[in-house]
C-alpha cells in the first residue's frame, strides 16, 4: 500500500539575491509502515522535503500526494519532529502532549486521558506533571515524539530529530524509536546526516546527491533488517 507519493517535484527558493532550486525532479514512493531515511550533504534540500511534506512550505510543479491527495498544508494526518527541542517550557509535559491534539469536541479529560496513552508508550508517565526544563535532552524529544503521534498521523515526519543528542543518548533514542515504529502502524520519513543511524532505522534510504548548479537526483537504497 503506497502512502506517499511524489512526482517530479520542484522547489525554487525566490529571494531577494535571486533564485535557488532547492528540489528538482524528485521522485519517490513510501509505502505503509515502511521506515525511510533521506541523507544527503548539507543544503541538497532534505529539511525542504520534508517542511514541503508537513505542509510548511508550497512546491513550484510537481506532485506530493497523501493517501493520493495533493498535500496542501498541515493537517493531524501528519506529525512532525525536529531538531530543536519545541516544547513550551510554562507547560507541563503532559500539557505539552495534550497541546498537540488537533480534535474538535474532545473534553480535557480525554484529552488527558489520551496525552497518558502516549506518554506510556514513550516511558515517561512518571514525568507527566515536569517542566521541559527538568528532563534531559532525549526525555524532551521523547515528549515531542508522543505530542507527534497523538492525533494518530499516518506519517511521522522527522528532521534530524537525534542531531543535537550525545552519541549515548541517540544511541538509546534510536532504539526506542524503533521499538515504537514496530508497535504502532506508523510510516516514517526521517532525515539524517549521519549514515550510521540511516543503515540503522532504515528499511530504505533516499540519497539526495546535489550536482552543484543543476539537477538533484535521489538514489534510492533498500536496507534489509536482519
Ligand atoms: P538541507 O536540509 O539538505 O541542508 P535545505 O532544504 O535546508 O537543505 O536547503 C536546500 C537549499 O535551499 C539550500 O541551497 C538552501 O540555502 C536553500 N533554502 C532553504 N530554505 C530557504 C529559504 N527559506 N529561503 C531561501 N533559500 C532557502
Ligand atoms: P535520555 O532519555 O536523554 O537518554 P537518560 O535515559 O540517560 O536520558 O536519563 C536521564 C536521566 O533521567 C537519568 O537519571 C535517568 O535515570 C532518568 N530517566 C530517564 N527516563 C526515565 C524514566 N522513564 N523513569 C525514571 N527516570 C528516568
Amino acid at each position: 500500500e503506497v502512502i506517499l507519493e511524489v512526482k517530479g517535484l520542484n522547489k525554487i527558493y525566490k529571494t531577494a539575491k535571486g533564485e535557488t532550486t532547492a528540489l528538482k525532479n524528485i521522485n519517490f514512493k513510501t509505502h505503509r509502515r515502511e521506515f525511510v531515511c533521506v541523507i544527503g550533504p548539507s543544503g541538497c534540500g532534505k529539511s525542504t522535503l520534508v517542511r514541503i511534506l508537513a505542509g510548511l512550505e508550497s512546491y513550484n510543479g510537481g506532485e506530493a500526494l497523501l493517501d493520493g491527495k495533493p498535500i496542501t498544508g498541515p493537517g493531524r494526518d501528519r506529525g512532525m519532529v525536529f531538531q530543536g527541542y519545541t516544547l513550551f517550557p510554562w507547560r507541563t509535559v503532559k500539557e505539552n502532549v495534550m497541546f498537540g491534539l488537533q480534535m474538535n469536541n474532545i473534553t480535557t479529560n480525554e484529552a488527558a486521558r489520551e496525552a497518558d496513552q502516549w506518554l506510556d508508550l514513550v516511558g515517561l508517565e512518571k514525568f507527566a506533571n515536569a517542566y521541559p526544563h527538568e528532563l534531559s535532552g532525549g526525555m524532551k524529544q521523547r515528549v515531542a515524539i508522543a505530542r507527534a503521534l497523538v492525533n494518530q498521523p499516518r506519517i511521522l515526519l522527522m528532521d534530524e530529530p537525534f542531531g543535537a543528542l550525545d552519541a549515548q543518548t541517540r544511541c538509546k533514542m534510536q532504539t526506542h524509536l524503533l521499538e515504537i515504529w514496530r508497535n504502532i502502524d506508523i510510516t516514517i520519513v526521517f532525515i539524517t546526516h549521519d549514515l550510521d543511524e540511516a543503515i540503522f532505522l532504515a528499511d530504505r534510504i533516499l540519497v539526495l546527491k546535489a550536482h552543484p548548479g543543476e539537477v538533484m537526483e535521489l538514489i534510492e537504497v533498500p536496507v534489509p533488517r536482519p
